[in-house]
Formats: structure tokens, C-alpha cells, sequence
């Protein structure tokens, strides 16, 4: 259990990042609502997650099926209105547990995947948003599809499997300017037509406020270290 004043530090934390996203879009002239929060409560108790939720959070990002089925059941009897995003890697055999307890999928990243959800859609008459990872810095060992491929990956989900693909999504390797790979999802959104931009996190967000992130992906910021 958290004692009152950690809770009261994520609620001051919250109120922080809030502002500054405001003071960010403000000196990007950006809207502020053309940028979403998602407040990334992975690993992080329920009771820690209550303070962001009261204050009237509503949109969350999760990054593991099972963690989020334990938590997010009891915190929705509270707040129905939960707008809850997958932001880790999804293993086909999860797709159903995963479509029926999130709302947005941010993290396509295959054919497999992609096919795996468009038949689970259907069976669940649930069809949900995604976006799809780009693995912008082709690191071999990072999930996301190459740049490359992305056109007809796109293709693919938007006109063969009819997913509703929101935009793209990518998390810069730790090493580079995160700013280079912001301008170069932004470039493969446009190519495509997409408007979704989720990129930036902790560390580089308002990098990605100003390169067009339509999501921002905090959770340190807002919950601490895990
Ligand atoms: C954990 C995670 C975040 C949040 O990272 P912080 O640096 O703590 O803000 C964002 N995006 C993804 C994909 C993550 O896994």
C-alpha cells in the first residue's frame, strides 16, 4: 500500500506534466488538444493509479496483457470511461484476452498480428483502433515493422484487412537523437496518410510535441521510477 503522501506525489506529478504539456504545445504552437496523454501505469499499483484517475485522467497505456487484466477489471467498475492502450508487444495467442480489455492497440507490428486481430475483430463484433509500430532505428532486436515495408504493411492492415489504423507509433533506439526518428515516423505518416503520431516519452517528449505527436506515452514522469 502506498502511504498518503505518495499518492499525493503522483497527483502533484500529474498536475506537473500537465502543464508543461501545455507550456510545450503552447511554444510549438500546437493545440493542446490535438495532443493526448497517455499516462503509461505499468507496474504500478492500482492505488497508485486512483490519484491520476480522481483527478479525471481517463486514457492509460498498459504494455502487457496479463498485468493489465489484473488490475484495470477493479478500476473500471470505478471509472467506465477508461480509454486503455496496449503499448508492448502482443503475442498471437493473446489477441483475444487483449481485444477484449483494451481499447486501443498501439503496438502492431507483423502480418501475423495484424491478421490474428482482424479475425478476433470479427469474432468479438469488437473493433477496435491501432496503430503500428515502426521500428524507426531497424534495430534488430526491437519489435516494429522496417520503414521499408511500411507502405505496404499499411496497406495491408487498412485495405486487405479493413483495420482501423490510426497511425504510427515508435520507440527511438536509446542511443540516437530522438529527434531524428519523431521526423522520420512523421514522414512515413504522411506518405501514408495517417494522422496518428504516438512518439516520445519521459525523456524526449516535448522533442516529440514539437516533430507532431498527437500521443505522448508518460509514465516515470507521472508515476516514478518502476
Ligand atoms: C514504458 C513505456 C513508456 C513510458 O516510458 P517512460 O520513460 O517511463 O515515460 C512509453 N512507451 C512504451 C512503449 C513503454 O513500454
Amino acid at each position: 500500500m502506498d502511504t498518503p503522501s505518495e499518492k499525493n506525489d503522483v497527483l502533484a506529478q500529474f498536475q506537473d506534466v500537465q502543464n508543461d504539456i501545455r507550456a510545450a504545445c503552447k511554444s510549438s504552437a500546437r493545440l493542446k488538444e490535438a495532443v493526448k496523454l497517455l499516462a503509461v501505469s505499468k507496474f504500478h499499483e492500482a492505488d497508485r493509479i486512483r490519484p491520476v484517475l480522481k483527478a479525471g485522467h481517463r486514457v492509460f497505456g498498459e504494455n502487457r496483457v496479463q498485468e493489465a487484466q489484473g488490475k484495470w477489471p477493479a478500476l473500471r467498475t470505478d471509472y467506465p470511461d477508461v480509454e486503455l492502450h496496449l503499448i508492448g508487444p502482443l503475442q498471437s495467442n493473446k489477441v483475444k484476452q487483449a481485444v477484449q480489455i483494451f481499447d486501443v492497440i498501439e503496438s502492431v507490428d507483423r502480418e501475423k498480428l495484424a491478421r490474428a486481430l482482424a479475425r478476433e475483430f470479427q469474432a468479438a463484433d469488437k473493433y477496435i483502433p491501432i496503430y503500428i509500430q515502426i521500428n524507426t532505428g531497424e534495430e534488430p532486436q526491437k519489435a516494429g515493422v522496417l520503414p521499408k515495408d511500411a507502405a505496404d504493411f499499411i496497406d495491408l492492415c487498412q485495405n486487405e484487412l479493413g483495420l482501423q489504423v490510426k497511425g504510427l507509433m515508435c520507440i527511438p533506439p536509446v542511443d540516437e537523437e530522438s529527434a531524428l526518428h519523431f521526423a522520420l515516423l512523421s514522414k512515413i505518416a504522411k506518405q501514408n496518410g495517417l494522422e496518428g503520431l504516438s512518439m516520445g516519452m519521459s525523456g524526449d517528449w516535448q522533442t516529440a510535441i514539437a516533430l507532431g505527436a498527437t500521443v505522448v506515452r508518460l509514465g516515470t514522469a507521472i508515476f516514478g521510477q518502476r
